[in-house]
């Protein structure tokens, strides 16, 4: 049966497609920019460069100073450097680190951007941004930090490691994951969150086996861009909420503990998100324990499965249990500190991910 929903849908264009960067001037255009500065990382500058190079006298300069999590004062340089270049657009190219420094401008009052993803984060089809700022980080929703066009071009990811490519692939699933149990989910979200999650954990070993696998990399991209779609219209639970936290308080690197954490959200929620549970164990190949396969997933692709593995130290377990707990916030489920705490214990040891204590799930064990 089809409940009651509300859909608001985001102005979105993605132009896909393998050589879609040689339409980044004709967007470009089209949006009535007429000098655009390209925002990327330091690792990505020649990439930076050479789409500056592409977009002609169209491109007004490159900075190449995006960092993870957009440090504030990073943010507050490239806003300035924006305006010096009289620039009226950015094109961010790069992932979700990339993205966010382009969005962070347009919050300031800067001009609007144009995304160029090349990870698959997801950030490009979000109107969510994020600041970090004396060790916290703050999020928030405006509709002026929506890229305006995204150019999704798989030849940009060919370079992207097996490493990075497998946490950021995990990273979109989560979106999706969270995306099918949010409060505001809708029959359409749910479409796009399964399809996403088919589509990369089908692309995903490929791109392992073989990174320049073009086929392979498209469907990833796909793939991101419908679990990047379903972030951006839903709201996150349990799963991101850790996430944040864990980045925020012991700066654990964000792609990697969505890979670690993934599984034993969803194995806390899926007592209270029994449809969520049949679409991802569809999603998955025909699994009846989504959360056990997303971790059998995780070994498979070579991803890290413990938070001690990634710098977190047992004793810190009470303290991000504590921020997870009192941050409120959406979830299918309680969040209760003990189950909490046993969740992180779990994912703290590499642990296979379990059913709460006194779930039905549980007590078939
Ligand atoms: P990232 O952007 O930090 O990229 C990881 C590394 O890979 C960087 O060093 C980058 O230079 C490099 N890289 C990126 N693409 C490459 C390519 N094709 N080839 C070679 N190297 C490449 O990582 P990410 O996982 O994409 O993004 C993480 C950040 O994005 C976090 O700060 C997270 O909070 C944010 N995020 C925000 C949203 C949102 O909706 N606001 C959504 C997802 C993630």
């Amino acid at each position: 049966m089809i409940g009651p929903f509300t859909h608001q849908a985001l102005p979105m264009r993605a132009v896909f497609g393998a050589g879609s960067l040689a339409r980044l001037p004709e967007e470009v255009a089209a949006l009535g920019m007429t000098r655009v500065v390209v925002l990327c990382t330091p690792g990505q500058e020649a990439t930076g460069r050479a789409v500056a190079a592409g977009l002609g006298e169209r491109a007004a300069g490159v900075v190449a100073e995006a960092r993870m999590h957009v440090p504030v004062e990073v943010a507050r340089r490239a806003t300035t450097r924006v305006a010096e270049l009289g620039a009226d657009g950015c094109v961010a190219v790069g992932g979700g680190s990339a993205i966010g420094l382009g969005k962070a401008v347009a919050l300031a009052d800067g001009p609007p951007l144009v995304a160029v993803p090349t990870t698959y984060a997801g950030s490009e089809m979000t109107p969510v941004w994020g600041l970090t700022e004396g060790g916290r980080k703050r999020t928030g929703r405006d509709p002026r930090v929506l890229p305006r066009t995204v150019v999704y071009d798989a030849e940009l990811t060919l370079g992207l490691s097996a490493s990075t490519s497998v946490v950021s692939g995990l990273n979109a699933i989560a979106h999706a994951v969270e995306g099918l149990y949010a409060p505001d989910t809708t029959p359409l979200v749910s479409l796009m969150a399964a399809e996403g999650v088919r589509a990369l954990v089908a692309a995903l070993p490929r791109v392992v086996a073989d990174g320049t696998d073009r086929d392979a990399r498209a469907g990833a991209q796909y793939g991101a861009w419908l679990c990047g779609a379903v972030l951006g219209a839903t709201t996150m639970s349990l799963h991101h909420r850790l996430c944040h936290v864990l980045g925020g308080a012991l700066d654990l690197p964000h792609g990697p503990t969505h890979a670690v954490v993934l599984p034993h959200a969803l194995a806390y929620n899926g007592p209270a998100a029994a449809e969520a549970v049949r679409a991802l164990g569809g999603a998955l190949g025909g699994v009846d324990d989504p959360a056990r396969e997303l971790w059998e997933l995780a070994g498979r692709l070579g991803a890290p499965r413990s938070l001690a593995e990634l710098g977190m130290a047992a004793d810190d377990v009470p303290r991000i249990a504590e921020l997870a707990v009192s941050g409120g916030g959406a979830n299918p489920r309680p969040v209760t500190r003990d189950g909490v705490e046993r969740l992180l214990r779990a994912a703290w040891a590499g642990a296979p991910p379990s059913a709460p204590e006194g779930s039905p799930a549980a007590t078939r064990r």
